[in-house]
């Protein structure tokens, strides 16, 4: 197969906040695992919502309303080309990964957990996908169990293997980490899990818009992601889920849209996607997802991969010719994310020195405080990466990093 390389002089041109300086100095962001930055596309969807189309959705007969109402299904059928779901219906639109999560493990715990049933996660999971299932276990008396985790961010399928059981009734783990970026081989672990019965979700946070990703092949229970960490605004994020698991499982939240029919005797509840879907949401968030998407497939989501793989490996080289860094998370399967603390010095301190450069990284634990833990340091800097990224951000980030030593050491 021969690679479309990207034309990556259009796609800086695409997102108009890289021409704007910081403390002086060219915007270099390098903080795109929390959040990415937005291409003039979506923002003019935004605009256009407000300007030509706003209404609620799913309720009105009048026009705006149905064509609002149109807009954000469009939405719903992308996401599900998307990711090949095999029914637009398996995808809720929620606020967020972290909401997509709580979701599963409130309603799926509620229909399918008892005492002494046990729930698997992994040593370098996201707060996220952590605290929900601690929730749901001490709600239920559900045993909460960890796949270890090597030092260089690498999970350990053999114990994987030996902690299913009959017992076990759910396997929650990320793609990708976002302290380390590690991949996970989430076909195996799908795999095995199926074995005993056991349903997957896996938190595609960090994976959605750097790997092609096909629940059908994968046959993952549910995939959960957040739309403003591949380019679409913030407030709307998806829950795929199996029809099967999602017919039975009890609504989240009891409120408008999700019901059939309600009277004070008795509620009945809508049918899926609805039934998961309470209240007015992002409307105009959820609308300008169809778009992040279509800019992404455009340019296609092998090309933005090899050219971001290709990047990361560049920057790695280039760090490890910087002395006392030692780079955090060193799988061979790494995607987008370049964690390293440097021996002597602050992650914090290298981060305000980054910034007067107006360099954008993330320091600290990176919301999964265990990973720090069990590698006993405090946090890391993480640069992450996204399409728009170019050697130049890298060369510029290395120099102000060597400046950040030298003046910290
Ligand atoms: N999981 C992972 C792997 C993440 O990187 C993040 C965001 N940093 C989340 C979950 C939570 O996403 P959100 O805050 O958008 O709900």
């Amino acid at each position: 197969m021969t690679l479309k390389k990207i034309d990556i002089n259009k796609i800086r041109s695409d997102f108009p906040i890289l021409k704007r300086e910081v403390n002086g100095k060219p915007l270099i962001y390098l903080d795109n695992g929390a959040t990415t930055q937005k291409p003039q596309v979506v923002i003019d969807a935004l605009v256009n919502y407000y300007t030509d189309m706003n209404a609620n959705i799913h309720r009105g007969v009048h026009y705006l309303s149905q064509i609002s109402t149109d807009a954000f299904e469009v939405t719903r059928r992308k996401v599900q080309g998307f990711i090949h779901a095999s029914h637009d219906y398996e995808i809720i639109l929620t606020k967020g990964t972290t909401e997509s999560i709580n979701l599963v493990a409130q309603c799926f715990g509620e229909a399918f957990i008892s005492e002494g049933d046990e729930i698997i996660i992994s040593a370098m999971e996201h707060h996220s996908n952590i605290v929900p299932w601690q929730m749901m276990c001490e709600a239920k008396g559900a045993v909460l169990k960890v796949i270890p985790m090597d030092s260089r961010g690498v999970l350990d399928i053999d114990i994987y293997k030996d902690m299913l059981s009959e017992r076990t009734k759910m396997v929650a783990v990320t793609y990708v980490s976002n302290a380390l970026g590690t991949i996970n081989p989430v076909e195996e672990i799908i795999r095995y899990a199926h074995d005993y019965g056991a349903a997957v979700l896996l938190d595609a946070a960090q994976a959605i818009h750097h790997i092609t990703i096909d629940v059908s092949k994968l046959d993952v229970d549910f995939l959960v992601f957040s739309g403003h960490k591949m380019y679409a605004p913030t407030g709307i994020g998806v829950l795929y889920g199996k029809e099967k698991w999602l017919n039975a499982m009890p609504p989240y939240q009891g409120g408008g849209d999700m019901i059939k029919d309600v009277t004070f005797a008795k509620t009945t509840y809508n049918e899926l996607p609805f039934k998961f879907e309470a209240g007015t949401p992002n409307i105009e968030a959820g609308i300008c997802l169809a778009y992040a998407i279509d800019y992404m497939t455009d340019i296609g989501l092998e090309a933005i991969k090899a050219y971001e793989d290709e990047l990361l490996e560049y920057a790695t080289l280039e760090i490890l010719k910087i002395e006392g860094v030692r780079i955090i998370g060193t799988s061979e399967a790494k995607s987008s994310v370049l964690s390293f603390v440097v021996d002597g010095v602050h992650p914090y301190d290298i981060g305000v020195i980054l910034d007067k450069l107006g360099i954008a990284v993330r320091t600290g634990h990176h919301c999964a405080q265990p990973v720090m833990d069990q590698l006993g340091i405090p946090g890391t800097v993480r640069a992450s990466l996204a399409m728009y990224n170019t050697k130049e951000d890298i060369d510029i980030f290395i120099k102000g990093l060597q400046r950040a030593v030298d003046m910290l050491k």
